[in-house]
């Protein structure tokens, strides 16, 4: 079953950024004055389905959707389910879910396994031409006898079979006669090329297994390239966007086509997203999420569209993002930062500003009246007076962050401790007058202070002023919430290599239970946005219920990170 998934309103509802020129709208330019593929633009997003998207495929998608929507063009979204051992239905529905998420809508919805019959076609064409042949080399003497970069191959014994015994043997190798890994169908091009992959490819395999479109009907999948030029040219795409490790796939892409004698659309290369402290393979995402490193594919840790949407990211901080890094040829890696940049952006517009108490510290205003209670006037977004404004109670007994009192400040420190003055955002300028302790821990477990009803906040103001201002909740009113703190996932810039998994980040995810949040916070629904003042942005967690309600911190007000470590 498909799940009915919809564009989100969110996505659709802002303006889209303007054009940016790169390479390939150069390449696309230059096609449609010569009037090359008659001046159209079809592209396609061709996901595997065997795991989440991530971040990297979302600068695919934004580059192949964006260049359909610039150039009046359509971009199918195109599954290439030609592996049935690693793909499944969940993933096809995700890849869907992420792509509308997104903001973007395909033209068509395909599957390369919607191909299979007319690849088993072309391939019986190629036969007959003489430029395939059934082999019966397994896949190791394959590799074998394909050679080196610096040696050429080995022509197979069976490279030479009759076109007849060749038609008889794919039809039974079809007709499931034969076990699995014990023939393929390949291409016959050239066992010397300089190019590997031009040293007669495999085109077929032979795999009894169960597609999850197509069940049992085939027991021959055809490999990549054989598959995904030919599922190109079915769908007439005129730009075949791709990453450059398939730069040396191309001349086999052409050869494909033109042996064929098929339509045939331009392959163009461009360098993949690298991210700095991210893993970003699907086969390594699945591996964290199989092993319990993280909770699953939509775990805010994880780079992933669904861990991002989880986490608090919204469509267009990650399309800016996508417009921001560009597309070269040029392999790089961005910094993470740049991408949370990109989010800061955009909540910062967007999130309304509240009050909410992480680390809770009980404040007592010795000289408020008891039970008195104030309403006091919240701005929800400075950045945008539409946003309005709210009323946040005020009472005798408040609390505040642990951190934001020193019964010994060291120097510089700005906040609460005994004797100084701090202004309470939205309210008064209060005074500390001492502390209460618990008698076993010595531990502060109350600051107790004064007020100066003289110094509320949008009075006339004294000549007084103070250093800080603390955020802080009501205790009668406050809703008690629980906050999950997320770090890097990698405690190193490059996590690469086998051992890639020693630098995980043990520390990734702090839980905090019992915060105390402003009470307008009560209704909030999951994917909520809002920045908790002086502590960061925060989004509702998905598994969040009211009466029982958890945050995601998405994103910190600043990189605290990149100041930590240059210190
Ligand atoms: P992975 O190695 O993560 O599994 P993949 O390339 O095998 O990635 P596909 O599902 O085959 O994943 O990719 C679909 C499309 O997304 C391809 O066109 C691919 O080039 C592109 N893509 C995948 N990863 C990135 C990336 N890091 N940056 C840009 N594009 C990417
Ligand atoms: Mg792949």
């Amino acid at each position: 079953m498909e799940k009915d998934i919809t564009k989100s309103d969110e996505a659709k509802s802002h303006d889209e950024l303007p054009e940016r020129k790169n390479f390939i709208r150069e390449v696309i330019d230059n096609d449609l004055k010569a009037n090359k593929y008659e001046g159209r633009v079809q592209t396609r997003f061709p996901p595997e389905p065997n795991g989440y998207l991530h971040i990297g495929h979302a600068k695919s998608i934004c580059l192949n959707f964006g260049l359909a929507r610039d150039y009046k063009g359509k971009c199918n979204l195109r599954f290439d389910d030609t592996n049935p051992t690693k793909e499944e239905m969940e993933y096809v529905e995700s890849i869907q879910e992420d792509v509308r998420w997104l903001g973007f809508e395909w033209d068509k919805l395909l599957y390369a396994s919607d191909y299979f019959e007319q690849l088993f076609e072309y391939a019986v064409q190629l036969i007959k031409k003489g430029k395939a042949y059934v082999c019966d080399l397994n896949a190791d003497k394959i590799r074998e006898y394909r050679g080196t970069l610096t040696e050429p191959g080995k022509d197979s014994p069976y490279r030479n079979r009759s076109v007849e015994e060749n038609l008889d043997l794919f039809m039974r190798m079809r007709n499931g006669e034969f076990p699995d890994g014990s023939r393929t169908l390949r291409a016959k091009i050239d066992m010397a090329s300089p190019n590997l992959n031009m040293r007669d490819p495999v085109m077929y395999r032979i795999l009894h297994a169960t597609h999850h479109r197509t069940g049992d009907a085939w027991c021959i999948y055809p490999m990549y390239d054989w598959a995904h030029g030919q599922s190109d040219s079915i769908e007439r795409i005129t730009h075949s966007v791709c990453t450059l490790e398939f730069t040396d796939h191309r001349p086999l892409y052409d050869w494909f086509v033109e042996e064929l004698g098929v339509y045939h659309p331009q392959q163009i290369e461009f360098a993949r997203l690298n991210l700095t402290y991210t893993v970003m393979s699907k086969r390594k995402l699945l591996q964290l999420v199989e092993d319990g490193n993280v909770k699953g594919w939509d775990d805010p840790r994880m780079p992933t569209i669904s861990g991002l949407r989880r986490r608090g990211y919204s469509p267009e901080s990650i399309r800016l993002f996508a417009d921001r890094i560009g597309v070269s040829r040029a392999e790089s890696t961005v910094d993470v930062a740049l991408l949370e940049d990109c989010l800061r952006d955009y909540l910062n517009k967007h999130a309304s500003r509240v009050m909410a108490v992480l680390r809770p510290l009980k404040l007592v205003i010795e000289n408020y009246p008891d039970g008195g209670v104030e309403e006091l006037e919240a701005v929800n977004n400075p950045e945008d007076a539409s946003m309005g404004t709210r009323k946040v109670p005020f009472s005798k007994v408040l609390y505040i962050e642990k951190e934001d009192f020193r019964e010994t400040p060291p120097k510089k420190y700005f906040r609460l401790s005994p004797g100084v003055e701090v202004r309470l955002r939205y309210a008064y300028i209060i005074k500390c007058t001492g502390v209460v302790k618990d008698e076993k821990t010595d531990e502060v477990i109350e600051v107790r202070c004064t007020y100066d009803p003289e110094t509320r906040s949008g009075l006339p103001q004294s000549s007084r002023k103070v250093k800080g201002t603390l955020h802080w909740v009501s205790a009668a009113h406050a809703v008690n919430v629980n906050v999950n703190l997320y770090d890097r996932l990698f405690n190193v810039e490059n996590p690469g290599g086998d051992n890639w998994k020693d630098s995980i980040n043990p520390n990734s995810l702090e839980v905090l239970k019992d915060c105390k949040a402003e009470p307008t916070l009560a209704t909030a629904k999951p994917q909520d946005r809002f920045q908790f003042e002086r502590m960061g942005y925060f989004c509702v967690d998905n598994d969040s219920r009211e009466g029982s309600l958890v945050f995601n911190r998405t994103v910190t007000l600043r990189d605290t990170w990149a100041k930590i470590e240059k210190s």
